[in-house]
Parts: C-alpha cells; sequence; structure tokens
C-alpha cells in the first residue's frame, strides 16, 4: 500500500440481494463499527436496496455505493437511474465503466467519463473500473488494454477529487482465477505512472483496487502487493463473514 488515501474495500453485489439480504450489511457495520478497520470500507447493493441499505448503516462508517448511473440528471431515460437519485437515497460512491457493463450494456471509455464526471457533479465518489480479456492477455496487450482505457475513461474533472480505479482482469471475475502476484504488481505500478501522468499530483494518491475473484484465502496476499490499494470483491462480498474475513487481511 503506497497511495497517500486509506485503502478502499468494497463490495459489488452485482443482480443479488432481497431487503432480507440487508442483514448481511447490517452484520458487516456492526463487526466493523466494534472494531474499526484500518481500511475504508463500501458495500453497494442493487439500486432497490440503497435506500434502505443506508437507512440501516445510517450511524456506521460502512459506506453505500450505487455500481452505475446515468450521465444526465433526470429525463426521458426509462430504467436509468442518476447520480443525483442516488446521493438522493444515501449512495456516497458509484461503481463505473464494470467489465459485465462494458461487455452486456455495451460501454465504452467515453462513457464511462461522461458517467464518471456526472459521478463528480453529484458528489459521488467513482471507482472507474478497467481490465483485460483472457484474450487480450494470452495476446500480450494487457498493459495497451489498460492504458487506453485509463486514458479514455478518467476525465480531467478528477483532478483533485476522491476517486478510487480498480484493476479487474475480466478472466478473473467471478471464475476463481487470479493473476500472479507479480502480474498484479507489473499492472498496479504502471496504472501508477499512467494516473500521475494523465491526472497529475491526485494521480499518486488514487487508491488502485484489485478485483478479481478475492476471497478470504488470497485477500492478505493480494492486499500486500505494491500499489494494490484496496479491493473490489464480488462474490465474498454476499456473506457478512467473508467479506468481514477480507476487510480484516487488509489490517
Ligand atoms: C466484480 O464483479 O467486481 C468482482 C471482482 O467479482 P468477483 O469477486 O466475484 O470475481
Amino acid at each position: 500500500m503506497t497511495s497517500v488515501l486509506r485503502e478502499l474495500i468494497a463490495g459489488n453485489w452485482k443482480m443479488h440481494g432481497l431487503e432480507a439480504s440487508i442483514a448481511e450489511a447490517v452484520a458487516v457495520a456492526a463487526a466493523l463499527d466494534g472494531d474499526p478497520p484500518a481500511s475504508r470500507v463500501a458495500i453497494c447493493p442493487p439500486a432497490t436496496l440503497i435506500d434502505a441499505m443506508s437507512k440501516a448503516l445510517v450511524r456506521s462508517s460502512v459506506l453505500v455505493g450505487g455500481q452505475d448511473c446515468h450521465t444526465q440528471i433526470q429525463g426521458a431515460f426509462t430504467g436509468e437511474i442518476s447520480a443525483e437519485m442516488l446521493v438522493d437515497v444515501g449512495a456516497r460512491l458509484v461503481i463505473l465503466g464494470h467489465s459485465e457493463r462494458r461487455a452486456y450494456f455495451g460501454e465504452t471509455d467515453a462513457m464511462c467519463a461522461d458517467k464518471t464526471r456526472a459521478a463528480l457533479r453529484a458528489g459521488l465518489e467513482p471507482i472507474v473500473c478497467i481490465g483485460e480479456t483472457l484474450q487480450e492477455r494470452q495476446a500480450g496487450e494487457t498493459l495497451e488494454v489498460v492504458t487506453r482505457q485509463v486514458r479514455g475513461s478518467l476525465p480531467q474533472e478528477l483532478r483533485g477529487q476522491p476517486f478510487a480505479l480498480a484493476y479487474e482482469p475480466v478472466w478473473a471475475i467471478g471464475t476463481g482465477l487470479t493473476p500472479t502476484l507479480a502480474e498484479i504488481e507489473e499492472v498496479h505500478v504502471a496504472i501508477r505512472a499512467l494516473l500521475v501522468e494523465v491526472l497529475g499530483v491526485g494521480g499518486e494518491e488514487a487508491p488502485i483496487l484489485y478485483g478479481g475473484s478475492v476471497k478470504p484465502s488470497n485477500a492478505a496476499e493480494i492486499l500486500a502487493v505494491r500499489e494494490v490499494g484496496g479491493a473490489l470483491v464480488g462474490g465474498a462480498s454476499l456473506k457478512a463473514e467473508d467479506f468481514l474475513a477480507i476487510v480484516r487481511a487488509a489490517g
């Protein structure tokens, strides 16, 4: 951990969770508020649960976030949710440009940059996701791909603003596969240099999260890698016990 800002461990519940699942978030908050962790902790549930979860965690240090937002404040965009609406129900952060949104909903780097601007406009802390596919990794294109994604997905408006970048190799998400620690370090160190080049001093401070099959058994070694400033956790964030073990592994 070399970044100046505190580590961030964020759970991405994806399209999982009904109202009863808020009990898992409450269990996480109860454990962490009694014994505060070194890192910041956030849970990003489906949009339907943000309001109730924010209310349940109102006295907790555990933050609540969204998983996406639209670029506009309001309008005729059926099914969409604006950054301002997320703030209105208690969200403090928002995941943007997740590989599932890029793969299934056609999101591009430019759209991610526009959504990042919208998040900043509303006062949300963006967690911008990038990462290569297996085909790109096998073709030796990883650094080229993440360089293009960093340049295209991060707007200049991020200068001086709190944000996190999540490096998530697409082939590691939900598969149980992870890059070697050396491979994670290579990409994170390259991303740090790029962030400084693209965003100046602020680029030195933003935590660079690793995401992709982080679980209690591998969290400590991954979080100890140079320039890994936290984790974006999918499957293992759904159960309080597993998510707490990952948060504790961060110190
Ligand atoms: C994710 O969806 O951001 C993710 C990292 O998922 P998982 O931890 O399940 O691989």
